[in-house]
């Protein structure tokens, strides 16, 4: 049997940034992840992570804050953004000191971009792969502190003896094992759930298990309906064309070559926040306005130079989709899911309602991003409550004693997975997944109403139902990726319909959530958290939740 006082499941930012604080505080700390921790989608991110360095005299971590809440459209906890943006310059010396590369300016100080929703330039980034130059140095430092890591296991279930959190039962996929893996505190670091839609710029592995497995050990998932849809995102494939485009200066531009976005947000055009935008293109897209159902990305104005030396993965990324070099010309693009603002609920520390049990990173919800994220937060949100679980759950560790191995959890994991590869009637869990897919990008995308979301909630449930029934074709014992694919789309399943039911019964518009039905934010009624309970019978709403506000009342949000 594994044992350790602390376990973080997922080798993304969050998870590593977790276990080398944990190590640093002298914990006994191991990481499980479904795949190499430098394969995590963390790598993929582009544009690069907030902070008030304080190079531009005019900003400050205050100033950072309030972007933050307004992005939020005053949903997110203050005193929660405040800790993060206090915390944020600290954390990118702590990086930089462990060797991490920041693009610089010509005097040697750390570079920093303007992104959507900003009030100054704060985005320090490492050319536009920022994402894999820190996941490098984490890496690093997990080497350094000899942190064992548990790869190609795969958590299925949260361990509950008396209430308490005591681990996970993992799924060896090498040699098709179930194992037990005991500690005092587990951290769920397991990222976001973007394939729950039909097209996301996520990797294949964003499946939002954490979320899944935290909701069916009775922990709330909040805030699910805040789904972001990332105004650039490439038509043929979803991949994502960094918002260090537009920071850079790159043009939105519709059939007639307008620059569109100052209709929408006068003052900040193409830089409004990424709800904004994105409504901005889709209405252009429905009014008639776009090129073959596409927004045009323009980066031709910046010239080769500064494309080559700022921009060079997303020029590549769009010459190997599109054929198309954005040096010499415009690249189609559309909005794409991309962030989930919401997940397991935890408070400011990364605490959720279990003894034992953190969420840190996009599988969590603070909450920092509200109804809606700003870009460069979550990187910054990954390392910030990374490093704040890890001391919280060491701390905790230290202090309580053993916990008991909950045989009793294997057991029934055992039972359920040799039930599951036994079955030999049901749907594949691909055809299961493309009819959630399906409801997911139709019914629960940029803009809402109520009888589309009516129809998807059903739809969820029945998706929920076959998702229990699916069969696995492939009875073998090693790396079994069509028994893996099942689990992924029975977690998806469970997690879909908290999603559409929040956007149901949450009758206003503010950030991300567009009711068409409902056009008017609605602070005396939905100034408040959505938090969901799994039942049986599908999620039970809650909405006990206030917001947190420290500076900020909320006014009217316009960019
Ligand atoms: C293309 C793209 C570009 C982005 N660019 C930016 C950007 O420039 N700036 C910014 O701030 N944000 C950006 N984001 C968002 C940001 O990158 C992510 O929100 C963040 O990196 C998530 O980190 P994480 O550690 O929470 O999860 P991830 O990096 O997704 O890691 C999840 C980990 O959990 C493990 N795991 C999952 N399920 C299980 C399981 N069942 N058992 C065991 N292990 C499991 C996986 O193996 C993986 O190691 C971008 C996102 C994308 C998709």
């Amino acid at each position: 049997m594994i044992k350790h006082d602390v376990v973080v499941i997922g080798g993304g930012l969050a998870g590593m940034r977790a276990a080398v604080e944990a190590a640093e505080h002298g914990a006994d700390v191991a990481i499980v992840s479904k795949m190499h921790p430098v394969r995590s989608h963390s790598g993929a991110a582009q544009g690069g992570i907030n902070a008030a360095l304080g190079n531009r005299e005019d900003d400050s971590p205050e100033n950072h804050a309030f972007d933050c809440v307004k992005g939020s459209d005053y949903l997110a906890d203050q005193d929660a953004v405040e800790a993060m943006c206090e915390d944020a310059p600290r954390q990118i010396i702590w990086l930089e000191h462990r060797g991490c590369i920041f693009s610089r300016m010509p005097d040697g100080r750390i570079a920093q971009r303007p992104f959507g929703g900003a009030g100054s330039p704060r985005t320090c980034y490492s050319a536009d792969v920022t994402g894999l130059v820190i996941l490098h140095t984490l890496w690093e430092q997990l080497e350094r502190f000899g942190v064992k890591v548990y790869e190609e296991y795969f958590a299925t279930a949260l361990a509950v003896e008396d209430g308490i959190g005591t681990g996970v039962v993992a799924y060896n996929m090498r040699n098709g094992e179930l194992e037990l893996v005991t500690a005092k505190a587990t951290i769920f670091a397991t990222g976001g759930l973007g394939r729950v839609y039909a097209k996301t710029t996520n990797g294949y592995a964003s499946t939002g298990d954490g979320m899944a497995i935290a909701y069916r050990a009775g922990l709330p998932l909040m805030d699910m309906e805040f789904v972001q849809f990332h105004p650039t995102s490439l038509k043929e494939n979803g991949v994502l064309l960094s918002e260090a485009a537009r920071g850079e200066g790159a043009f939105l531009l519709n059939k007639d070559g307008e620059r569109f976005m100052f209709k929408y947000a006068p003052n900040k055009g193409e830089l409004a926040s990424r709800d904004v935008v994105s409504r901005a293109e889709w209405t252009e897209i429905q009014a008639g306005r776009g090129v073959d159902g596409c927004i045009l990305l323009d980066l031709r104005h910046l010239g080769r130079e500064k494309i080559l030396e700022r921009l060079p993965q997303i020029r590549e990324l769009a010459l190997d989709a599109t054929g198309k070099d954005a040096i010499e010309t415009p690249i189609p693009i559309l909005p794409g899911m991309h962030y989930q603002m919401g997940g397991v609920a935890t408070d400011k520390f990364g605490a959720t309602q279990m003894p034992g049990v953190y969420a840190a990173g996009e599988c969590a919800c603070v909450s920092v991003h509200g109804a809606n994220r700003l870009g460069g937060n979550s990187l910054l949100e990954t390392i910030v409550f990374g490093a704040r679980s890890a001391q919280h759950a060491a701390a905790y560790a230290k202090k309580v004693g053993e916990v008991r191995p909950s045989e009793r959890t294997l057991k029934a994991e055992k039972d359920r997975i040799a039930e599951l590869m036994a079955r030999s009637k049901g749907e594949r869990h691909s055809a299961v997944r493309k009819r959630m897919n399906a409801v997911m990008s139709e019914d629960v995308f940029i803009f809402r109403n109520e009888a589309q979301l009516k129809q998807a909630v059903s739809a969820l449930a029945e998706v929920r139902e076959a998702a229990k029934n699916m069969t696995v074709m492939d009875k073998s014992k090693t790396f079994n990726t069509d028994l893996v694919g099942t689990l992924e789309t029975q977690f998806l399943a469970e997690i879909a319909e908290p999603i559409a039911l929040g956007a149901l019964n949450r009758q206003e518009s503010r950030g991300a959530q567009a009711r068409t039905d409902f056009a008017e934010r609605d602070d005396e009624k939905w100034m408040k958290h959505t938090l969901m309970y799994r039942t049986d019978n599908g999620p039970r709403a809650d909405y006990s939740r206030g917001v947190v506000l420290t500076k900020w009342q909320p006014t009217v949000r316009t960019y």
